[in-house]
């Protein structure tokens, strides 16, 4: 399916693995330039730099944290310095941890929620200056954050956050011609969140959709080339469920 975002340029956070990869493949594909950020050096990190090599692509990899401001900063810079202006941007970098409330001491709470929901605001900010007119922001956040899930609080809360989040900037921004969507995915295969529970927990979730299986990380860059593109012209504030039906 041809999405028309051939010759724009996105800048994805978390792309070296997961979901995250699967958005910068598929966005590659769709004939776009790519800016990705990770933030440690793995052997994941190496093998995408590697398939960028081996492919020709106009693709950056660059490490970043998002929970840091001057990070969030530079990752723009180096985008803007690639591949001009963003068109868009794939707010997807997040992190989990499990524990019940009571063992949930407050430097956790805080280094959940400043990656997931301040990475997701500091990326935004950052990047007003260099998007492009009109331009679109896709935010992916978790069936979680309708739903709740116990032992992660901080997580479901921040998850939460980012839909209010994307809904006060669809008002704020939308004048000035961006968009900003979120995805509310359920349980992706093939990912650093899949599941803590092994293949039993795997098979308590899939009977817990309508469509009886896990997703898959290319069914959520699915999703993202939609929102991303011209044919969501009309879409903001819309939080889309990639869930199977949770
Ligand atoms: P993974 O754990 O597989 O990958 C996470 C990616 O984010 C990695 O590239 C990682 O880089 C990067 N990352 C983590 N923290 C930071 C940071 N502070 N700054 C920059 N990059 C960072 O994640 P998933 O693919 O499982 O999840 C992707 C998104 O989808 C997350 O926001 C997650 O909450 C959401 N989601 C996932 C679900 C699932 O079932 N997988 C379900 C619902 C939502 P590095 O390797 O360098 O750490």
């Amino acid at each position: 399916m041809d999405f028309g975002l051939k010759g724009r340029h996105a800048v994805v956070t978390g792309g070296t693995r997961g979901i995250g990869r699967a958005i910068t493949r598929a966005l590659l594909e769709q004939g776009a330039s790519v800016t990705v950020c990770h933030r440690q050096e793995n052997a994941e990190a190496d093998a995408l730099r590697a398939e960028f090599a081996s492919r020709e692509a106009s693709a950056r990899l660059v490490r970043a944290d998002v929970s840091r401001e001057a990070d969030a900063r530079l990752l723009l810079e180096r985008a803007r310095d690639a591949f001009g202006a963003v068109d868009v941007l794939v707010n997807n970098a997040g992190i989990i941890s499990h524990l019940p409330l009571a063992e949930m001491a407050e430097d956790e709470w805080a280094r959940v929620v400043d990656t997931n929901l301040g990475g997701t605001y500091r990326m935004i900010r950052a990047s007003l200056d260099g998007l492009a007119r009109p331009a679109s922001i896709v935010n992916i956040t978790s069936a979680v954050a309708k739903h709740g899930m116990p032992n992660a609080s901080h997580y479901v809360a921040s998850k939460a956050g980012i839909i209010g989040l994307t809904r006060a900037l669809c008002k704020e921004l939308g004048p000035e011609g961006i968009r900003v969507n979120a995805i509310t995915c359920g349980i992706i295969d093939d990912t650093g969140q899949a599941n803590p529970n092994g293949e039993e927990g795997k098979r308590r979730y899939a009977g817990m959709t309508a469509l009886g299986r896990l997703g898959e990380p290319a069914e959520v860059a699915d999703a993202v080339l939609f929102l991303a593109s011209d044919a969501a012209r009309y879409v903001t504030g819309a939080v889309l469920d990639v869930d199977g039906g949770i």
